[in-house]
């Protein structure tokens, strides 16, 4: 079993609190991410899980222990790092078994150790290799298998992709994925990328400031983010935001403050939303909800203006700008339409698809 409990877990430096009360209950076997902007405390909650931290306040279990007060050795857990740190004068067989070793098992039980976690891993041709004789990809796979041959209760990976170029990132996620399923083990997964993190995660943890912002499946996520600060900070591009107010005239309606457009509510959800008519709110719209056919019955028109067009090969993305405003939005569209830029041009927002979030404090309406 490993499943892991974070009850009120706070770090502190000084004065500066840059964990703060984070409560997390993550399940035996499960495949959790933390992600969020660099600084925002994935590291320290993960090195704290770990026990290389000191917790401040709070408590941190390991399967109904508390385990504030054992040292990382004793915690069952193991840990990958980013510079994954390799013992350049052992081969990758020694570099597996070091750990093992220093724990007094038994040369048997090292071999076949050893040998399992290179067929899960598919480096058992390079045993005998030195670190220096490897790929960057296959030295991460020999950094995975210190880890996977301690069989811990829990893995923890620390933006362990980060130093690997973009295809070998984008294999060794699903290599990541598919040893999780293999050894079903609790994995806890940092990363400040929100792709990794949606691609990886059976839930994912969205950090601010510290701060738990949302716990949730990825799509739920992507769907319904709680605050504006999820919303921007989940898909790519990020989420459009508009702002303006909620009018109430034939029918209820936001009203851009720069007056350039205004878009229907959907009769399905105005109740919700006649208790803050007339007041400020912002609107997010997400890129791939902008279209430049009408995709549907809830396809608003709104002419733009084509500021720039960015081919990613099988769509375009466009910036634009809406009237005299100066603010620059994004949508999504098939490659085969050719939208010049400095001309006005027809997008159409799919209003099924709109977020509001409170102007002030950014809360999901
Ligand atoms: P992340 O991993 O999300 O990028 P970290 O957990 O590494 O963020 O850091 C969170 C915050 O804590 C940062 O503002 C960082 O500067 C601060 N911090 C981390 N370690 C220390 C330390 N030893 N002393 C003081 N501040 C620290
Ligand atoms: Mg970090």
């Amino acid at each position: 079993m490993g499943s892991v409990r974070l009850e009120h877990v706070f770090k502190k430096y000084d004065s500066n609190i840059v964990v703060n009360d984070v409560n997390l209950n993550i399940n035996d076997k499960e495949f959790v991410v933390l992600v969020g902007p660099s600084g925002c405390g994935k590291s320290t909650t993960l090195r704290m899980i770990a026990g290389l931290e000191d917790i401040s306040q709070g408590t941190i279990f390991i399967d109904d222990s508390a385990v504030n007060d054992v040292p990382p050795k004793d915690r069952d857990i193991a840990m990958v790092f980013q510079n994954y740190a390799l013992y350049p004068h052992m081969s990758v067989y020694e570099n597996l078994a070091f750990g093992l070793k220093m724990r007094k098992y038994s040369k048997d039980e090292i071999q076949e150790r050893v040998q399992q976690a290179s067929v899960i891993l598919g480096i058992k041709e390079m045993l005998e290799r030195k670190p220096k004789a490897l790929s960057g990809g296959q030295r991460q796979r020999v950094a995975l298998g210190r880890a996977i041959v301690r069989k811990p209760k829990v893995f923890l990976f620390d933006e362990p992709l980060s130093n690997l170029d973009a295809n070998l990132r984008v294999q060794m996620r699903t290599e990541i994925s598919r040893l999780h399923k293999q050894i079903e083990t609790t994995m806890i997964y940092v990363t400040h990328d929100q792709i990794e993190a949606m691609s990886m995660g059976d839930r994912i943890v969205v950090m601010h400031k510290g701060i738990v912002q949302q716990v949730d499946t990825p799509l739920t996520i992507y769907n319904n983010p709680v605050n504006k600060f999820v919303a921007g900070f989940i898909g790519s591009p990020t989420m459009n935001f508009f702002d303006g107010k909620l009018l109430l005239q034939d029918s209820l309606a936001f009203e851009a403050s720069t007056k350039y457009f205004s878009l229907p509510i959907r009769s399905e959800i105005v109740q919700r939303f006649m208790p803050i008519v007339n007041s400020e709110v912002s609107l997010g719209i997400r890129p791939e909800h902008i279209s430049a056919k009408p995709q549907n019955s809830h396809s608003q028109i709104v002419n733009v203006n084509v500021v720039v067009t960015e081919p990613v090969g099988n769509e375009i993305f466009i910036y634009f700008t809406i009237g005299q405003a100066v603010e620059q939005y994004v949508c999504r569209i098939p490659s085969d339409m050719q939208p010049q830029t400095g001309r006005a041009f027809d997008l159409y927002f799919d209003v099924s698809k709109l977020h509001f979030f409170d102007k002030t404090t950014g809360a999901a309406l």
